[in-house]
């Protein structure tokens, strides 16, 4: 249809206007466009020409005008409705629309916003939104011409703002919800502006305390000090996002591992920037754990890095080194290792078997263990050119289980393997050894045992000292008193004194064979013994030996056995028993050498833990100190003593134990704390008798005569002798006594005495000392003159005598002992 052309009103109203021209007019109440009346068309011309959305009703049944941007707002309406009557345009609106037209109408002009319609829409039957004003055009004569409306359907603003705050509600739930993850926004200065739950959760604060705190507020004192905060912000400004994962910091100062990211917030309608959202979830666990793992990880590669055996870690069939630790470098010397192989690394190691080793473990995925296998590196130096390492090479798998490479670890045992070398060298000079060990033993053992002796000997001189000055006094003097009788030319005396010298002289002698005879150096040698003349031969030096503060009593046996056995271990056995019982009674006591024959049957056998049989017993009983059963159970081991260093060895017992059982024999002790002890030995009964002895019996020697008053105490009789005789020439009174005992009877008999002349060493219990004291007692004052052999001033106190009191030292000569009591007498 051709469109005819506009009235000059309806110019400029586009498809509103040819919609106007389109309508065929005639029989409208309107009547045709040209002759409506003036002031629609001026209406109209304004609606049509108006780019805002616009209605114009016109006459009483509200023709409907509607301009070009109001076209798609018609729906299915849009081919009929220009210039129909309202009602009908709006048919499905009508209960809505009257009360509005109404008000418009009684000039009530209204604005709505938004407000839904249930209409007729290209899509159908739907809910819309329209804002829209309608308001009233009045004609010339004041009558309502028509009605002006501005209107807009919001239907998609207000579905739009709908959704929109929808989502806005779900935004708000899901970041509300997401309580382990910390939400917050930040204005561009970096101060908080919004702060979800999961952030109070948290770092603590709530969104209270942290609305306008700096973001800092979360970030470590490090962290800020470092701006760290700042720049956060900065990168996401610049690029859009910042990842952000770092330790950060809660309102009660615990650290918590953040991981997240910023992002700019989308700039506000004016263009000015918003801020940033930081969302960041709390990674603190994994971190820790991952930070755990790490140290794990660290540490093992620290121990297996200083581990002392070696490791390396080679890859592929070529073997290429991964990985090598502190001590295979320290082995093989700084090279360059990491890629290489280890035909490159090591190409000296060619021809000694590892390349081939392994290959073959990398072939058949065996794994391979070596035991102190060769190795020549250049970088050694000929000295160490044999190196030894124990080894193992073990195929690594990847995850399919294919071999991919070698691990390498093991041990440097250079040093073993030369160890060993030279040990198995050794043992093969040890064989060869053992026999001059064993010849060197035999010796020492043989020097021990002579020690031992010698041991006894040493024990021995003190008492001998004593007694060879005895002796020589008793020589000395008698030769004096010879002497001055032949001055004299009393011949007729003389051979008492002469007879008493040569006794000294033999003793002397007999003494002197005896300590040859037993510190000689003899071999054992086994002899048909008879043990009561042996003892008898001994007997003298043990009661030299033991001092004259100890008795000793000899019980032999009658008709004793022969027993086969070395007699001068015999004889060193005694002296050590008798040294050990000495020793047990400092204070004095009695010494008892017994010998018996024993038969043991089986139950006395039994009792000694001995074979049944016939033996001789030799035992020394002492009235000592005894032992206790800790002391017994040790006594016969070597070098066990309870005596000071210096006096005791600790071997005595042990070498008569090992001398007994050498003899086919045994020892046994039996003792009691505080009673004394008897050690006896066990000899076999020899069926043969018993060769003579060596030694020459001693003689005694007779008693001086009596004289003036003074008691005189000494046990050798030829210093008695010759004392008395001296005394009596002087014209004393002498009245003898050969130990306490007598001289205490004497003392007690009331007679006149004065003064006491006493040997300090003396036997039966009472020494000089306690002999003085006795007297003195018993005769207060009474002048007291001792004589002293080389080791008893301590016996007498020497340097502190009490008054009246004078010491003699041996060896003297008669004349001095004459002086000595004349000066003490007068
Ligand atoms: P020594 O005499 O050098 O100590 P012995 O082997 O002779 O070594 O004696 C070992 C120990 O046995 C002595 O130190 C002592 O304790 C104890 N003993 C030996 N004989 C006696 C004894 N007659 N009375 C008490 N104890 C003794
Ligand atoms: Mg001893």
């Amino acid at each position: 249809m051709p469109t005819p052309e506009p009235p000059p009103f309806l110019a400029g109203g586009g498809r509103a206007t040819e919609l106007i021209l389109a309508r065929d007019w005639t029989g409208h109440p309107l009547g045709l466009p040209d002759a409506w009346p003036e002031g629609l068309k001026v209406a109209l011309s304004l609606v049509v020409n108006s780019p805002e959305s616009m209605i114009l009703c016109w006459g009483p049944e509200l023709h409907f005008f509607f301009n070009e941007t109001y076209i798609p707002l018609l729906g299915p309406r849009v081919d009929w409705a220009m210039g129909s009557p309202f009602d009908e345009v709006w048919a499905d609106a009508l209960a809505q629309a009257h009360p509005i037209i109404a008000a418009a109408m009684a000039g009530q002009s209204q604005r709505f916003n938004d407000l839904p319609w249930k209409l007729a829409t290209d899509r159908g039957q739907a809910d819309t939104w329209w804002t829209f004003s309608y308001s009233r055009i009045l004609g010339p004569d004041g009558a309502i011409a028509g009605l002006f409306i501005f209107t807009n359907e919001t239907t998609n603003k207000v579905l739009a703002d709908a959704a929109l705050k929808d989502s806005n509600e779900q935004l708000r739930l899901v970041i509300e919800g997401a309580k382990d993850h910390a939400i917050f926004t930040v204005d561009p200065a970096g101060h908080i502006t919004t702060w979800s739950a999961g952030a109070q959760a948290i770092f603590g604060w709530t969104a209270q305390e942290a609305l306008g705190q700096s973001v800092a507020l979360v970030f470590t004192p490090q962290d800020v000090a470092d701006g760290a905060h700042v720049r956060e912000l900065t990168l996401a400004a610049r690029t859009g996002h910042a990842h952000d994962e770092r330790w950060h910091i809660t309102k009660s100062g615990r650290r918590v591992f953040m991981n997240g990211s910023v992002h700019p917030l989308p700039d506000d309608t004016d263009g000015q920037p918003r801020g940033f959202i930081k969302i960041a979830r709390d990674d603190t666990v994994r971190q820790e754990a991952a930070a755990a793992r790490a140290q794990e990880v660290e540490r093992q590669r620290l121990s297996l890095q200083q581990m002392p055996g070696f490791v390396g870690i080679l890859s592929g069939p070529e073997h290429r080194y991964e990985y090598v630790n502190d001590a295979y470098v320290a082995i093989s010397g700084e090279r360059d290792f990491l890629g290489r192989t280890v035909r490159e690394v090591f190409p000296e190691l060619a021809g000694q078997g590892f390349y081939e080793l392994l290959d073959q473990v990398y072939a058949t995925g065996t794994a391979y263990t070596a035991r102190a296998m060769p190795l020549h590196l250049d970088n050694r130096t000929a000295s160490e050119a044999d190196r030894f390492i124990d080894f193992v090479y073990e195929p690594i798998r990847d995850a399919s289980g294919a071999v991919s490479g070698v691990f390498a670890g093991g041990y440097d045992v250079t040093d073993q393997v030369r160890a060993q070398r030279q040990l198995a060298e050794a043992n093969l000079g040890l064989e060869q050894r053992v026999d001059a060990t064993v010849r060197h033993l035999m010796a020492a053992e043989e020097a021990l045992r002579q020690a031992q002796k010698m041991e006894a000997v040493g024990q021995l001189t003190g008492g001998l000292a004593h007694d060879f000055n005895n002796l020589l006094g008793g020589i000395t003097s008698s030769l004096e008193l010879v002497q001055r009788h032949i001055a004299q030319g009393r011949i007729a005396d003389v051979d008492r004194y002469v007879v008493a010298a040569q006794g000294a002289a033999r003793r002397a002698a007999a003494l002197t064979h005896r300590l040859l005879a037993f510190s000689r150096r003899q071999t054992l040698d086994p002899k048909i013994v008879d043990v009561n003349l042996l003892v008898a031969g001994l007997e003298d030096l043990v009661r030299r030996t033991v001092g004259p503060s100890i008795e000793v009593t000899v019980v032999g046996s009658a008709s004793l056995w022969p027993t086969l056995v070395d007699a001068p271990q015999l004889e060193s056995a005694l002296l050590n028993l008798c040294i050990n019982a000495r020793d047990a009674m400092p204070d004095g006591g009695r010494i008892t050498i017994e010998t018996a024959n024993r038969w043991l049957d089986g139950q006395a056998a039994k009792t000694l833990t001995m074979a049944e049989g016939q033996y001789i017993s030799l035992s020394v009983t002492d009235t000592g100190t005894g032992m206790t059963p800790e002391v017994m159970a040790r006594a016969f081991e070597p070098f066990f003593t309870t005596k000071p260093l210096g006096q005791g060895t600790g071997l005595g017992l042990s070498m008569i134990y090992g001398f007994a059982q050498q003899s086919g024999g045994q020892v046994r002790i039996y003792s009691e704390v505080g009673a004394g002890t008897t050690v006896s030995i066990y000899l076999a009964r020899s069926t043969a008798s018993a060769e003579p002895a060596e030694l020459p019996a001693l003689e005694t020697v007779g008693r001086a005569s009596v004289g003036e008053t003074v008691l005189l105490v000494e046990d050798e009789p030829t210093i008695r002798m010759a004392v008395t005789d001296e005394l009596g020439e002087l014209g004393y009174t002498v009245l003898e006594a050969s130990d306490g005992k007598t001289a205490l009877r004497a003392l007690q008999s009331g007679a006149h005495i004065d003064l006491l002349l006493t040997d300090v060493g003396l036997p039966g219990g009472m020494n000089g000392r306690q002999i003085a004291d006795a007297a003195r007692t018993a005769l207060p004052g009474l002048k007291v003159l001792f004589i002293t052999g080389y080791a008893e001033n301590a016996m007498i106190g020497d340097g502190q005598l009490e008054p009246g009191m004078a010491v003699l030292t041996k060896p003297f000569s008669l004349e001095e002992l004459g002086i000595r009591i004349r000066e003490m007498l007068s």
